[in-house]
């Protein structure tokens, strides 16, 4: 029996990730979970899957969580914090952390998992935008093994089963959707609403990363997790549009061989591969009707009207603290857009400004990325208020 702690337990992949975990009651079993501010949300998810521990990360909500299970009388210990977290994902509370906390509030607790050699279905790609080196470096020192759930990098790591392919590779062919505005010209994008923003035609997930498939600026987050998860440069990496998100991306060789991987687009799959690997179970997926699907259509992305997608890679090359400085300044535009604060095109034009105000510096340790991430989120909170 694997136990497993899922972190963002409340989220679209901490949902997913539950759903493949109670098929396999001899296999697998949800011991911890964790959630960010709803404790109704996470004691419902302890009625019907009993951990023996459950976390709350903001401090006003422990109260509610507490006494929701001693209402519903569950033996589960409530707590709360970043700190609690940590340990428990490190003890033996857990052999298998899936880490699908959304944005840079995932670092902690997936660092933790990678220092105790855990196995990690890693989700929580702004971790890796924030620390990829640091955090590979990490699972390497502590024996931990990573899994990608992103659908893209799922992919890529089924495709590069050992280090014999790994050798032989030639490039990555990263595969977007091209969200909700695909086809559409940067001028009629001004005025486009969280609410079309976060319709995603294939996905359905959380709203920063929603919104983040909308500006394009996830598909670059993925170009620098893929950089890190697979250790090629961004001019080994090239990304495809492809609307009908069948083909969840493709590898290619020095030999002229492309594998790609293909299945409808529900997450399960990719955590199912993190949770059996190296077999095969059971997700609730089910397989891939060509025929009824037809075509696989493949066209370049439009950096004009989604320049989020340009500024990874001008921050992938840059590198140092760029990376962090991206993903933190983004996190800040996504957030005040969601709010309505600022208009959408505002979120590439903040990043942007971002990235000139802050020029990259060498990213040696964790405390000089923390204090990048905090510069970033300072400088992009005053360009928000000064637009808003
Ligand atoms: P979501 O918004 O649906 O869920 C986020 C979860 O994180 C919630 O459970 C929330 O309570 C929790 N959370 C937020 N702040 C927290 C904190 N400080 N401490 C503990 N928990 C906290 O988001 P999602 O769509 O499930 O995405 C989660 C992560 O997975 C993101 O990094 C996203 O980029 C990545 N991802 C998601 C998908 C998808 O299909 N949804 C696909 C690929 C990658
Ligand atoms: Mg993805």
């Amino acid at each position: 029996m694997r136990r497993v702690a899922v972190l963002g337990a409340t989220g679209s992949i901490g949902t997913s990730a539950l759903d493949v975990i109670a098929r396999h009651p001899q296999r697998l079993r949800a011991t911890v979970l964790a959630a960010g501010s709803n404790a109704g949300a996470l004691v419902e998810l302890c009625r019907r899957h009993r951990p023996e521990h459950a976390v709350i990360a903001d401090e006003a909500c422990f109260a509610a969580l507490r006494d929701g299970l001693r209402d519903a009388e569950l033996p589960t210990q409530p707590h709360c914090g970043d700190d609690v977290l940590q340990q428990l994902v490190a003890g033996d509370a857990c052999d298998i952390v899936v880490a699908a906390i959304v944005g840079a509030a995932g670092l902690p607790s997936t660092l933790a998992a990678a220092r105790a050699g855990k196995r990690i279905l890693l989700a929580n790609k702004e971790s890796l935008v924030l620390a990829g080196e640091l955090l590979m470096q990490a699972a390497h020192a502590g024996g931990a093994t990573i899994v990608p759930v992103d659908s893209e990098h799922n992919a890529i790591f089924q495709c590069l089963p050992d280090a014999h392919a790994h050798a032989g590779l030639r490039r990555i062919l990263l595969t977007a959707s091209g969200g909700p505005f695909r086809g559409r010209r940067r001028e009629t994008l001004g005025d486009v609403t969280p609410e079309q923003a976060v319709a995603h035609p294939k996905w359905s997930m959380g709203p920063k990363i929603s919104v983040d498939s909308a500006t394009l600026m996830n598909k670059g987050l993925e170009v620098i997790e893929a950089h890190h998860l697979f250790g090629v440069d961004g001019g080994r990496i090239q990304v495809l549009v492809h609307p009908q998100s069948l083909v969840h991306s493709l590898v290619e060789f020095v030999d002229g061989s492309t594998l790609a991987q293909l299945g409808l687009p529900d997450m399960r799959t990719a955590i199912a591969v993190g949770f059996g690997w190296p077999e095969r179970i059971e997700s609730g997926v089910s397989g891939l009707d060509m025929l009824a699907h037809g075509r696989l259509d493949f066209e370049p992305p439009d950096l004009d009207a989604f320049p989020c997608l340009r500024l990874a890679f001008e921050a992938l090359s840059a590198g140092g603290t760029a990376p962090a400085v991206l993903n933190a300044a983004n996190e800040v535009a996504v957030s005040a857009f969601l709010q309505r604060r600022i208009g959408f095109l505002a979120i590439p034009a903040l990043v942007e400004d971002t990235l000139a105000a802050l020029p990259s510096t060498p990213a040696t340790s964790l405390a000089a990325l923390r204090d990048a991430d905090a510069q970033a989120r300072r400088h992009a909170a005053q360009a928000v208020a000064a637009r808003a």
